[in-house]
Parts: structure tokens; C-alpha cells; sequence
């Protein structure tokens, strides 16, 4: 049995909010509340978007809410080796496939089968599936159009990995207070094929956050509501590779007025803002419950 392990896995692409302070100290607070440890991961895959500037706020921003983390934390850039191996393991399955559609082409074509054929299924997100008219490719035909295009993408056929593992994935959610726990069951295959890798990042956040978990031996993943339904597709990659699950905590998310959840890329106010208005932290963590 591995001490209780918890992680808070922000992404320095943008300044963290109220919605990530809330995030960190409960993982905290639980981690302590079970006696256990509690990690930073440094999700930073998108080189392009995380920049060394960005961490370094997000750290200060930490210690200045008072989240504590009690190892050095990982950082995923370094680690691009260990997912593709992961990855490898994954295609020896027969289970991934490149697709060559862009985003504009996907939505082109889905537009034309719904204009024919009425609503195309989406995602949990709201995303249309993808059609996945790749999967049967012979190899050489495979490879020959790899070697060609410009970008592609690594996806996991969902139809086959549900055939070989079945339907549904269960997991154990648990309360704040760690006292009541409830069986979760859900079909990953409403995601249809998610994207594994792209052939200018070799990992998808699904695949390196699964990975990572097992890792960093992670006993409980605690995060947003957010990211439930997503659980089912990281519970999948989980069974595929072989791996234990961890224990969740969804939590409720922090609403701005007009109940829009809490983003970097909507201007909501940040960390570093509400530090330099002259904010205290212990006001903060006290109207955030977590005092
Ligand atoms: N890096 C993800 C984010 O910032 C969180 C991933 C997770 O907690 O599983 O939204």
C-alpha cells in the first residue's frame, strides 16, 4: 500500500485564478486530512504556450496562497521520452491509428453528414466525434501518408479497445470529508476516437496525466467537476496499459457572477491581481473555505 498521494497538476499556459487556488488548497487539505503527501505536477507538454516566465509566476502565486508541496515537483516537458514509450505500448495493441483531417476538414465533412443525415454525436464536451475514416488504412498506405502530411494525429480506435476491454469504466469517487465513497460507471466510448498524440506534440494530455498518476504513484486525484466525465477516458488508457486506479474527488468549480466557470483565456481575475489590489491570502483562503 502507497501513502496517500495526492497531486494539484496546474498548466503554466496563463496566470492561475481563484478556481486553481481552490484547487491546490484542497488537495492540501485533504492530503493532510488523510495523513498522506501532496505533489505539484508542472503540466507544461504545450511548449509553445508554457513558458519558463509563466511557471515561475505560477510557483510565487502558489506560495503566496500558501499551497505547500512536499517533492520536487515533475515536470512533463522532461519527460516526452516515458509517454512515447507509453504510447508504443498502446499502437503494439493495434489500438491507435493516424488521422489526416484538419480541424476545418472535420467540421466541413460533419456539417455535410448532418445537413444529410441530422445530428452527428458528440462528446461529453459538446465536441463533434470524429468520423475516423483512417481506421482502416493498410499500413503502407499508413505510413506513406505519414510521411507526407504536413500534421496528423495519433488516435485510440475507441470501437476496438471497447470490443477488446468492454463497455464501461468504473471508478471510486469520494466526499471531501473522505467518509463516503460512491461506485462510478461510465462509457468512455462517448468520447469516439481521442487524440493520443499529434505529430508535432508526441502526447496528448489524456496519455501523459494517466501516465503520470501511475508514475507518481497517485492514490487520489482531486479536481475540478470539470474533468469528470474525462475520468473515463484516463480510466480506459488506465486498463489499456495495465495500470491500478487511483481514487477521485470532483469538485465543485468557482463561478464568476453570471455562473460562467473561472479561465484564463476569459480575463478573469488573476492570482498575481488580486495580489497587487492589496488581497490577503488568509482572507482568501477564508472565503474560500479552506482557512
Ligand atoms: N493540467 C490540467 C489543467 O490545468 C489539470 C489536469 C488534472 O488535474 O488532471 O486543467
Amino acid at each position: 500500500m502507497h501513502q496517500p498521494t495526492f497531486r494539484f497538476a496546474p498548466s503554466p499556459n496563463g496566470h492561475l485564478h481563484l478556481g486553481h487556488a481552490y484547487s491546490a488548497l484542497l488537495n492540501l487539505k485533504m492530503a493532510r486530512n488523510h495523513g498522506g503527501k501532496c505533489l505539484l505536477r508542472i503540466e507544461d507538454i504545450d511548449t509553445q504556450r508554457c513558458t519558463p516566465e509563466l511557471e515561475l509566476q505560477m510557483l510565487n502565486d502558489l506560495e503566496w496562497i500558501g499551497f505547500e508541496w512536499d517533492e520536487e515537483p515533475r515536470r512533463q516537458s522532461r519527460h516526452f521520452e516515458e509517454y512515447r514509450e507509453a504510447l508504443k505500448e498502446l499502437d503494439a495493441q493495434n489500438l491507435v491509428y493516424p488521422s489526416f483531417l484538419s480541424r476545418s476538414e472535420i467540421k466541413k465533412l460533419i456539417r455535410t453528414r448532418e445537413t444529410a443525415h441530422g445530428e452527428w454525436p458528440r462528446d461529453p464536451d459538446g465536441s463533434p466525434l470524429y468520423p475516423g475514416l483512417e481506421r482502416h488504412l493498410q499500413e503502407p498506405e499508413r505510413n506513406r501518408l505519414m510521411a507526407e502530411s504536413k500534421d496528423f494525429a495519433l488516435r485510440l480506435d475507441m470501437e476496438k479497445t471497447t470490443q477488446e476491454i468492454g463497455m464501461s469504466i468504473t471508478w471510486t469517487e469520494i466526499s471531501q470529508d473522505g467518509k463516503s465513497t460512491s461506485e462510478i460507471e461510465r462509457a468512455p466510448r462517448l468520447w469516439g476516437d481521442v487524440v493520443l498524440a499529434r505529430k508535432d506534440l508526441p502526447v496528448s494530455y489524456h496519455l501523459c496525466c494517466t501516465l503520470d498518476d501511475e508514475l507518481q504513484n497517485i492514490t487520489h486525484v482531486v479536481r475540478g467537476k470539470d474533468l469528470f466525465e474525462a475520468s473515463s477516458v484516463q480510466g480506459l488508457i488506465r486498463k489499456l496499459l495495465g495500470f491500478k486506479s487511483p481514487c477521485y474527488h470532483h469538485h465543485d468549480l468557482i463561478l464568476d457572477e453570471e455562473g460562467k466557470k473561472l479561465s484564463k483565456s476569459l480575463k478573469h481575475k488573476s492570482l498575481l491581481e488580486m495580489r497587487a489590489s492589496g488581497l490577503n491570502p488568509s482572507d482568501i483562503r477564508r472565503d474560500l473555505g479552506l482557512a
